[in-house]
């Protein structure tokens, strides 16, 4: 698919899948009685947690009157937020929830509004990626360690306050891997930088060379879930306390202490996501170029539905469904992608030819299973991305394994779905033949002319690989491919 194409439309605000029928009658029921207003608050998935939950269960009820979900409503005991989210991934499918509710505690504490606790203030200043998804603060508690000279620090946390259940209460079912991340505050503002320290729970030594890789890769948190059975045992009814005895090198800055709840994701579930965030720019184009015509925008939505529907909170983070969800989706509403508006011409690509595509990882060097690209990037190449996931999360700098482009995060990148489909199409091909179309074809290598005699002789130029020192034993492999050869 063509490059800018992606780009632009990723760039693209957030399409709800909702009709402006729809639309219409939703703002009503929040009271707005122009469509303009509607839309504007509709479709940011931010203002969905603006409103109370009566209004929460008035638009469910119309989703499901209207067959958009079937997901039950609610009772009334659910969390505001927790529904806020639900009602987000029923309309935005593929957004990434978290980014909204980060905004949305983000204005509440710059425009001081009653709502913002004390708890929140800090919060936001954690540093996380897509892998960490923070949830809630479990605990915060005031030290006066930065005025005491002493060989060790102790605080006690009632084990209560670390019942991790209670983040995942609202998806009864859930799978999600729910940590606690304890955090050192030098101000309301300000995280410590773990360095020169140790800390023993229940007597035992609980920092982790993988855990000081991570500080030391910038991140502030030390991971307690693990370090002790009554802290992985904790639940609302535990009464008893545990402590955390610190020691440090040099007197400790620490005002106050806090843990908060986050969600690791797997490789495989970040990849999920990223499956579901391109299937879910295939839908919002298809939404957006209906839209004015009401019998097209009802069909489109029926599908829409059709194809989300059978996909739970849980399968939504499992790599086949997703895959296939994504396949189907592109199906369906390539046609309406592959029509881009007049606005998009000005900006026609010079086509030079056909052009070779590795399909080999630049990190493994195995064949690539999950194509995927920045939104940045300028090569047809792709990389793939659980291998990146795997390699590159628990950095805080992103960067495309090919050409070294910032990315931001998963937000940025995204599935080629024309790489995809030829991976499956040719389950032995090394590289692909680019053609003008955007069509991807096997290189015939039982016909070495005409195309073969127009490849460079030594080294493919659009081919840049980067080798590990030790992933060198894997290059042999390539040589099998290695045009010289053909
Ligand atoms: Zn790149």
């Amino acid at each position: 698919m063509n490059i800018n194409l992606y780009r632009r439309r990723r760039l693209r605000s957030t399409q709800a899948i909702l009709t402006r029928v729809q639309i219409r009658d939703l703002g009503r029921k929040i009271g707005y009685t122009s469509f303009r207003q509607s839309v504007e608050f509709l479709m940011d998935p931010l203002n969905y947690f603006k409103l109370s939950k009566i209004k929460m269960a008035d638009i469910h009820q119309y989703l499901l009157e209207q067959g958009i979900t079937q997901e039950k409503c609610p009772s009334t005991h659910i969390r505001q937020g927790d529904h806020s989210r639900l009602l987000i991934s029923i309309l935005f499918p593929g957004y990434p929830i978290i980014k909204a509710s980060e905004h949305h505690y983000r204005d509440l504490r710059e425009n001081r509004s009653l709502q913002a606790k004390v708890t929140d203030l800090a919060y936001d200043q954690l540093p996380t990626t897509d892998k960490f998804e923070r949830l809630e603060e479990l605990f915060k508690s005031s030290v006066d360690w930065h005025q005491r000279q002493q060989d060790e620090y102790t605080i006690d946390i009632p084990l209560k306050k670390l019942n991790r259940s209670i983040v995942v209460e609202g998806h009864a079912s859930s799978k999600l891997n729910v940590r606690l991340f304890l955090y050192l505050w030098s101000s309301e503002h300000m995280a410590w930088k773990p360095q020169a320290f140790s800390l023993s729970v229940d007597g035992k030594e609980c920092i982790t060379e993988d855990q000081r890789k991570l500080n030391d890769y910038g991140f502030s948190h030390i991971d307690i879930t693990d370090a002790s059975d009554s802290i992985l045992k904790a639940n609302r009814r535990s009464t008893s306390s545990i402590s955390f005895v610190f020691k440090f090198e040099k007197r400790p800055t620490t005002h106050h202490i806090s843990v908060c709840a986050v969600v690791e994701k797997s490789p495989e579930e970040l990849c999920s996501q990223l499956y579901l965030q391109t299937a879910s720019l295939y839908i919002g184009q298809a939404m957006e170029s209906s839209s004015k015509n009401i019998p097209a925008a009802q069909s489109v939505q029926k599908k829409v539905v059709e194809l989300l529907n059978p996909l739970n909170q849980n399968d939504r983070l499992e790599l086949d469904k997703t895959e296939k969800l994504l396949l189907s989706c592109a199906e369906s509403f390539l046609t309406a992608w592959n029509n881009p508006e007049p606005e998009d011409d000005d900006n026609v690509e010079i086509f030079t030819g056909g052009e070779y595509v590795s399909v080999s990882d630049p990190i493994m060097l195995t064949r690539i299973e999950h194509p995927a690209r920045c939104i940045f990037c300028t090569h047809n190449t792709t990389f793939d991305a659980k291998v990146f996931f795997k390699f590159q999360v628990t950095s805080m700098n992103w960067r495309c394994p090919i050409c070294l482009v910032k990315i931001r995060g998963i937000q940025d990148l995204y599935i080629d779905y024309q790489t995809k489909v030829a991976l499956q199409k040719y389950p032995d091909e090394e590289r692909f033949l680019l053609e003008k179309d955007e069509v991807y074809l096997p290189i015939p290598a039982l016909d070495p002319l005409p195309i073969v005699n127009d490849i460079p002789k030594k080294r493919d130029p659009v081919e840049i690989i980067s080798i590990h020192d030790d992933e060198e034993q894997a290059a042999p492999k390539r040589q099998k491919t290695n045009i010289d050869e053909l």
